[in-house]
């Protein structure tokens, strides 16, 4: 539609060009003069007859002098009037064609260095004060400097964000920076990241904006399926929460995301007042690179995910979980609150595989973990250490939470019954449990050691118990100047 704008302009302006006078020389203005004088001529020229018409005496009228002095007078007005239109006319078309070459400069420097502030519109706009085809190139000019402002902002937008996208290939951190890069540009006041996981929407980072899930989903998912940036209802208690007040927005926008066929995404943003088109636009060039980072960052997740996963309980594995355990350390250290441990082991767990098999095995062994994970909170981490042995972090969790959880998991497999065909295989676990504060300088294997201890102590003192380690003894053991530590900080 543009280019059809464009090319019929372009005839418009052929057809002045066609009307004009022809042209005699290589500048405009000695054109200009040109005509001027020779018009000033013909004027000379024919005056002496007017004065006859006029009653003046033929004799008088067409003497030479009369000639020569009408055709001097038609001339020198002629002249004059060139220097008045170079004077006027030329002023402001040279005032035109600095600012043009300025523009030109300011541009070039961009391009070199990126500075984009010497060619803005305010710089380089010109005064639009004739209403002629003067002003209309000034008009022109200025209109021209803001589509090209605009196409650098654009650019430059689009630039910073598809930078700042590829910076991140961990999701959380992708969708903050993501919603952070949208929030920025638009000039939305608030904003929520959606993504799809499983074929649904699921909450990825918010900005100000607290979005009941299944309430919007309803309105969302048609937006997504749209796949074109879209105006939505706003539901009836949206707030946005801003530092010092809250208010209700104008306008909430929803820019989908999609790579080839596959919708990955959704991203919210308010805005205090309504949006413009062109933001709108700026939105659309923001797509492409956020459903490629998205796209990296979500199969990173699944990865990951596979990588860190046990397929047959679908507990963490050891290597993955030694990395959550070093993780949940430093955590600890850092927020000095305390860290849980449980180990537990399926107690004669040969046996049930001897006389059930193999595969009733595999199902006791996922009922455990099941049993064990519902026993845990958010936060919490199952880690499946080797065949029948497994190992539970507990963040936050003291001495009393980690007993009542062990023995929570004690007496609820004691009391589950799986079955497997015909058979009722009934199991329990030994387990080991200790807590710690302040673990800095103990080396993660050492820890796991000492709660393998207190497994094998329920194992050696009958199996189907719960030892925990003595309170603080390990610390005491890693590090004996760390109670006075603790009790300088604490005091
Ligand atoms: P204890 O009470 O001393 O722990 O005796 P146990 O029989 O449980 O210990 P042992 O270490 O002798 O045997 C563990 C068994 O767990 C041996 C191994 O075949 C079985 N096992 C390990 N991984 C799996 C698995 O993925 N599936 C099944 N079905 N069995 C497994
Ligand atoms: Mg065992
Ligand atoms: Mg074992």
């Amino acid at each position: 539609m543009s280019n059809g704008a464009v090319s019929s302009s372009i005839d418009f302006d052929a057809k002045q060009k066609a009307l004009g006078l022809p042209r005699l020389t290589s500048r405009v203005f000695l054109d200009l003069g040109i005509w001027m004088a020779s018009f000033g001529l013909v004027i000379g020229l024919v005056f002496p007859y007017s004065l006859i018409v006029l009653g003046a005496k033929e004799t008088f009228a067409l003497r030479p002098k009369v000639f020569v002095f009408t055709i001097a007078a038609g001339v020198i007005v002629g002249i004059v009037n060139f220097l008045l239109a170079r004077g006027v006319v030329g002023k402001k078309l040279r005032s035109l064609s600095s600012s043009m070459r300025y523009v030109a400069n300011a541009l070039q420097i961009a391009t070199a260095n990126g500075d984009q502030s010497l060619c803005s519109p305010e710089t380089c706009k010109l005064s639009e004060d004739s209403a002629d085809e003067i002003g209309d190139a000034a008009r022109s000019f200025n209109l021209l400097l803001h589509t090209l402002a605009n196409s650098h902002y654009v650019e430059f937008a689009t630039n910073t964000v598809t930078n700042s996208l590829a910076e991140h290939l961990v999701f959380e951190e992708l969708a903050r920076s993501c919603l952070t890069n949208y929030i920025e540009f638009s000039n939305a006041s608030a904003g929520m990241l959606l993504v799809v996981r499983d074929g649904k929407l699921e909450f990825g980072s918010t900005k100000g904006l607290q979005l009941d899930l299944q309430q919007v989903s309803k309105t969302l998912e048609p937006a997504l399926a749209s796949r074109e940036i879209k105006s939505i209802d706003i539901p009836e208690d949206l707030f946005i929460d801003a530092i010092v007040t809250t208010f209700r927005p104008r306008e909430v926008i929803a820019v989908p995301t999609w790579l080839g066929g596959t919708p990955l995404g959704i991203i919210v943003l308010a805005f205090a007042k309504p949006v413009p088109t062109e933001t709108k636009s700026l939105l659309a060039g923001f797509q492409s690179p956020t459903a490629v980072a998205l796209n990296n960052a979500l199969t990173h997740e699944r990865f990951q995910l596979l990588a860190a996963v046990d397929p047959l309980t679908d507990a963490y594995n050891r290597r993955f979980g030694i990395a959550r355990l070093n993780e949940e350390v430093s955590r600890s250290i850092r927020t000095g609150s305390p860290l849980g441990f449980v180990s537990f082991d399926i107690d004669h767990f040969k046996k049930v595989n001897d006389t059930y098999g193999h595969l009733a095995g595999d199902q006791v062994l996922c009922a455990v973990t099941k049993v064990a994970r519902s026993m845990l909170r958010d936060g919490d981490i199952l880690i499946r250490t080797g065949g029948e042995e497994f190992l539970i972090l507990l963040p936050g969790a003291g001495d009393a939470d980690v007993h009542s959880v062990a023995e929570r998991i004690r007496r609820t497999v004691e009391l589950t019954i799986v079955n497997v065909g015909d058979a009722e295989i009934r199991v329990t676990v030994s387990l080991g449990g200790l807590s710690c504060f302040g673990i800095e300088g103990r080396r993660s294997e050492d820890i796991l050691n000492d709660v393998d201890i207190c497994m094998y102590d329920s194992k050696r003192s009958g199996r189907n118990k719960v030892t925990m380690a003595q309170p603080l003894g390990l610390v005491q053991k890693a590090d004996p100047e760390f109670f006075e530590d603790t009790a300088r900080a604490t005091h």
